[in-house]
C-alpha cells in the first residue's frame, strides 16, 4: 500500500480567500459563510478538521495548501505502524 497523507484544515483562521476552492473544487467546498469545507473530513477535538489522503491525492492538496494565504492548509505524512 502507498503511502498516507493528512490534511489539516484549520477552519477558525480561514478568511474564505478561495484559493484553495481554485484549485481543488472538489475537496475544498463553498460552504454558506463563505468560507470553505474540506469535504468528507472529520473535526477533532481541537476543532480543526482532518482528512485522511493516499499519494494520489497530495500533490494536488499541496497545491491548494500552498496557495493559501493565511497556511490554513497543512498536510503531514502519517507514520506506518
Ligand atoms: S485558501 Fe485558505 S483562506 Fe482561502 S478559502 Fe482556502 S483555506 Fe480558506
Amino acid at each position: 500500500m502507498g503511502k498516507q497523507y493528512k490534511i489539516i484544515f484549520d477552519r477558525e483562521v480561514c478568511i474564505g480567500a478561495l484559493a484553495c476552492n481554485a484549485v481543488a473544487p472538489e475537496v475544498y467546498t463553498l460552504a454558506d459563510d463563505g468560507k470553505v469545507d474540506l469535504k468528507g473530513a472529520t473535526q477533532r477535538s481541537d476543532g480543526k478538521w482532518e482528512l485522511i489522503i493516499d499519494e494520489s491525492q497530495v500533490e494536488l492538496n499541496r497545491e491548494a495548501a500552498d496557495s493559501c494565504p493565511v497556511y490554513a492548509i497543512k498536510i503531514e505524512e502519517v507514520d506506518e505502524e
